[in-house]
């Protein structure tokens, strides 16, 4: 048995290698290596890693180039009666802007 390297999700070898169906991932890279071990070992250990690139996107629109799709996070105020303040970052030409409330 072997998990995804990127999704966590149980992977079956095809074509010799490792591939998630879930989230494209193969075993191609260097984290095979790291898949094959924790196989072999038996540990179910799961590990969270913090992955930057999953950041999540929404449809919106940059006011800069007017791409339709951007990352986002809310970032909360000093105040908890405030409400979180919405970072958009366009996936195109990474301008950042806020949305309020
Ligand atoms: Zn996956
Ligand atoms: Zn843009």
């Amino acid at each position: 048995m072997a998990f995804c390297g990127n999704c966590k999700s149980l992977v079956y070898p095809v074509g010799g290698k490792l591939s998630c169906k879930k989230c494209g991932w193969s075993s191609d890279g260097p984290a095979a290596a790291n898949v094959v071990r924790t196989a072999a070992s038996g540990t179910k250990r799961v590990v969270l890693e913090k992955k930057e690139e999953a950041r999540p996107l929404q449809t919106t629109t940059c006011p800069k180039c007017s791409h339709d799709r951007a990352y986002f996070h809310l970032m909360q105020t000093r105040r908890s009666d405030e409400p979180p303040t919405q970072i958009n970052e366009c996936e195109a030409c990474h301008h950042s802007w806020r949305d309020y409330g």
